[in-house]
């Protein structure tokens, strides 16, 4: 398989800044880490990208890359013959620990926690007005009992001898270019540098516990389906004393029977009786904000729509409110007793059965269209 440029493996010009290699490469990665991407494929195009940012983000790596191409005076830059194992590559794990919550290259440096999502259901006003609720989320936190290392009290966890506290074992290879030297995560210790001889009852050894957390929302006015709010420090806990993660709730909003929202925008349908839009009238129209008066002025047609200014959602960026937009239906009766269908027989009589022309022109384009016939 011949190797792509690692250039445009990262879509960067052979100019780019280390700056720009580095956001091609956090784009890329969120992109199709295989976390995150199931599709097929993924994970070999997580691993040409990684392999890609590791050379380029490396001056000298880059320098040589530069100059003598993918098969590098030292036997290229191969090192994911063993697989998944990112631990020995200079400078990806700081950004694979902002991301992803864990990176594995010193078991001992604090690590943030993992964030958490959340999604919750709101009803159609409960997202106009906001509220303030609790929630409760199952997350992992510290073991009380042993402080989060795992071991049984009064005892501790004893460094790991097959790498000496480091979490990686160093593999090296002769190869025809030199030698090699691969890094994996030590499967004694699972890269975390320790071993727990005695295990903490209460948490099995994992120092972890997961627990129930209840937490105080605050949802502002203005939430909106799909939108997300930050709960800042309320995700997983940290390792080694780093800090915890963030909460992300996801907010989906139920529809409502009577309004329809777009935006900041309320929308209604209200029907009304060919008498009331013929003479007019003052009808009363369920807003967010209780009852209005709507004045339907006289020969108000069907589809007509009227504006409540103020009426509508307060912005959730505090950007002033929307407005609600009411569409007139008129309504053909289709109960009429005896009295009723006399007295339109009546009004058909002297008004004809032509409609009011009023609009010269669609009833002028009308009637051309009979006679065409
Ligand atoms: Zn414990
Ligand atoms: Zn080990």
């Amino acid at each position: 398989m011949s190797k792509r440029d690692y250039y445009e493996v990262l879509g960067v010009s052979e100019n780019a800044s280390k700056d720009e290699i580095k956001k091609a490469y956090r784009r890329l990665s969120k992109k199709y880490h295989p976390d995150i991407n199931k599709e097929q494929g993924s994970d070999e195009k997580f691993k040409e990208i990684t392999e890609a940012y590791e050379v380029l983000s490396d001056d000298q790596k880059r320098a040589q890359y530069d100059q003598f191409g993918h098969e590098g005076p030292q036997g290229g830059f191969g090192g994911f013959g063993g697989g998944a194992d990112f631990g020995g590559f200079s400078g990806f794990e700081d950004i694979f620990s902002t991301f992803f919550g864990g990176g594995r290259r010193d078991p001992n440096a604090p690590r943030q926690g993992a964030d958490l999502q959340y999604t919750m259901t709101l009803t159609f006003e409960e997202a106009i007005f906001g509220k303030e609720t609790v929630i409760e989320i199952p997350r992992e936190e510290t073991c009380d009992t042993c402080n989060g290392s795992g071991a049984k009290p009064g005892t501790n966890p004893e460094t790991c001898h097959h790498c000496h506290g480091t979490g990686q074992l160093n593999i090296e290879q002769e190869t025809p270019f030199g030698r090699i030297v691969n890094r994996r995560v030590c499967q004694h210790c699972h890269g975390t540098g320790k071993i727990v001889k005695e295990r903490c009852g209460t948490c099995h050894g994992e120092g972890k516990v997961k627990r129930r957390k209840k937490i105080n929302v605050k949802i502002p006015k203005g939430i909106d389906d799909g939108q997300q709010m930050r709960v800042a420090g309320q995700g997983e806990p940290g390792v080694n004393g780093g800090p915890p993660g963030d909460l992300f709730i996801v907010f989906h909003v139920r529809p409502h029977e009577f309004f329809e929202r777009d935006g900041d925008d309320i929308y209604c349908e209200m029907p009304i009786t060919f008498v009331q839009a013929s003479l007019g009238d003052e009808i009363e129209v369920p807003t967010l904000y209780g009852k209005v008066k709507l004045k339907i002025p006289a020969g108000t047609q069907t589809g007509t729509r009227f504006r409540l200014r103020d009426k509508g959602v307060q912005n959730v960026r505090g950007f002033g409110k929307g407005d609600q937009h009411v569409l007139v239906k008129i309504v053909t009766p289709t109960k009429l007793n005896e009295r009723q269908k006399e007295l339109l027989r009546e009004f058909a009589e002297i008004s004809g059965n032509a409609p009011d022309e009023q609009d010269e022109s669609f009833f002028g384009k009308m009637k051309r269209a009979f006679k065409g016939d």
